[in-house]
């Protein structure tokens, strides 16, 4: 039996030791997650300003989720009950079928320089490309520990767009995100492109439309394992692909389509530190890319099997900003196995589409709210004041309710606590 079964009934230290036993944690992690150590307050004070204190998130564990070949654990931090339960549901069936795919074609960040009032765009444009390798040197001179780690400027690409002539750097950032080490280069080759075009600089920055860091997973489940019964198997699988066709072609569900797939997305972003403003805004304008928001997965039947893909932007990173500071970070790599950036990124995606994979199901069958309710029910019923064993309790009664709400949880607990003064 595996060390597994049943870990959602165990307690958070029996947890702790599952998961250290499984995945080799160190000392160190194990430490954390038993003390619960959070930022500590010279370290809070510095990542931001006017620091008051910290804020917690759950820190929470998916057991087992195959990619490549390779069974990993995966970290989320989110506080939306039931992601969790959804994604350990999804990564069981997914893992019985063999598991994730990736695919990582390329890893460079682009950042921009914004040049204005140029009196001729396409001889500046000629002028730019023809000094195309003084610049790179010129933007790699800006950083040269990236160029030293394997990195550094490898191309310049240069559009005219309205008033503009916009000049994209493109970076091999290696390890990490690159905002900074784009900043650097940007800043470097700003006024040197604006003596060459003889206009003006607006602005250089990186762009988060990270099209040059897309990853695919991708999985195909035999359509007989959705379901004992084959034609119930069969029907689930053709609703999951309408399900994937509706997202395609209504703007209203391809939102809440992809919300779902960053339900799996955030909680892992989050959990290793990285940007989730920066993959939030590049994974959405890669979904608008061809002028219609559309969800960015898709599902395909197949001769037996049902076929997802997700295809994303994910500029992530295992090094630079409060990555190595914060000791929950630190546990959450040691969780996945010390990964690489790309590694991360394979898992990020995978995990995207594992959450889409688990709320579909639900979706096109026994509806979302049933497994939703459940755990709503629990923190509605906490929201009134219900403690230790009056949770479930509460929580129970009010899922048997006409109206799932605050007033009724209270109404509820109050019920609950008459009942246990009487003799
Ligand atoms: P950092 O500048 O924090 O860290 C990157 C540095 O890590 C590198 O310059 C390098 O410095 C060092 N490093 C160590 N090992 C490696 C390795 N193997 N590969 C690459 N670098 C390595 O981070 P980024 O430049 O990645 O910027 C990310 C931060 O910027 C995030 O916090 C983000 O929120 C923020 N940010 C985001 C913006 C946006 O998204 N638009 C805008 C501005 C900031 P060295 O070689 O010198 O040791």
């Amino acid at each position: 039996m595996s060390l597994f079964s049943g870990f959602y009934k165990k307690t958070r230290e029996e947890r702790i030791t599952i998961a250290a036993e499984t995945r080799q944690l160190s000392q160190s992690s194990m430490d954390i997650l038993l003390a619960d150590q959070n930022l500590s307050e010279s370290v809070a004070g510095k990542m931001a300003e006017n620091h008051l204190g910290t804020f917690a998130l759950p820190f929470s564990f998916v057991p087992q989720l195959v990619v490549d070949g390779i069974e990993y654990s995966i970290p989320m931090v989110t506080e939306e009950p039931s992601v969790v339960a959804a994604c350990s549901f999804g990564a069981k069936i997914i893992s019985k079928a063999g598991g994730f795919s990736s695919h990582i074609s390329e890893r460079l960040m682009i950042g921009q320089v914004a040049l204005y009032d140029v009196p001729n765009k396409t001889e500046a444009q000629a002028a730019i490309l023809a000094q195309q390798d003084l610049l790179l040197q010129q933007a790699n001179q800006a950083h040269p520990s990236i160029v030293k780690r394997g990195g550094g400027a490898r191309q310049l690409t240069v559009e005219q767009k309205d008033d503009f002539l916009i000049v994209y750097l493109h970076v091999d950032v290696q390890e990490a995100m690159g905002a900074n080490i784009l900043n650097n280069m940007l800043e470097a080759i700003k006024e040197p492109l604006a003596a060459l075009t003889q206009g003006k600089a607006l602005m250089a920055i990186l762009s988060n439309y990270a099209t040059e860091s897309l990853v695919t997973a991708s999985c195909r489940i035999p359509i007989k394992q959705l379901h004992i019964e084959s034609h119930t198997a069969l029907e689930t699988a053709q609703r999951i692909a309408k399900a994937s066709q509706l997202a395609q072609v209504d703007p209203y569900r391809a939102t809440t389509h992809n919300k779902g797939i960053f339900n799996g997305i955030d909680a892992l972003v989050l959990a290793t530190g990285n940007d989730w403003r920066a993959i939030e805004a590049g994974a959405h304008a890669y979904a608008i890319r061809n002028g219609q928001y559309r969800g960015l997965s898709t599902w395909e039947i197949t001769d037996e099997d049902l076929i997802g893909t997700l295809t994303i932007p994910l500029p992530i990173a295992t090094v630079g900003g409060s990555i190595g500071l914060n000791p929950k970070v630190q546990v959450a790599f040691d969780i996945l196995g010390q990964p690489n950036a790309r590694r991360l990124a394979s898992l990020i995606a995978s995990v995207g589409l594992c959450q889409n994979f688990a709320a579909l199901r639900a979706l096109v069958t026994s509806g979302i709210q049933q497994g939703h309710m459940k755990l709503h029910a629990k923190s509605l019923a906490m929201l009134a004041g219900a403690q230790d064993h009056e949770i479930d309790q509460a929580a129970q009664l009010l899922r048997q309710a006409p109206h799932t709400n605050l007033e009724t949880a209270q109404a509820i607990l109050e019920t609950i606590r008459i009942k246990a003064e009487k003799p």
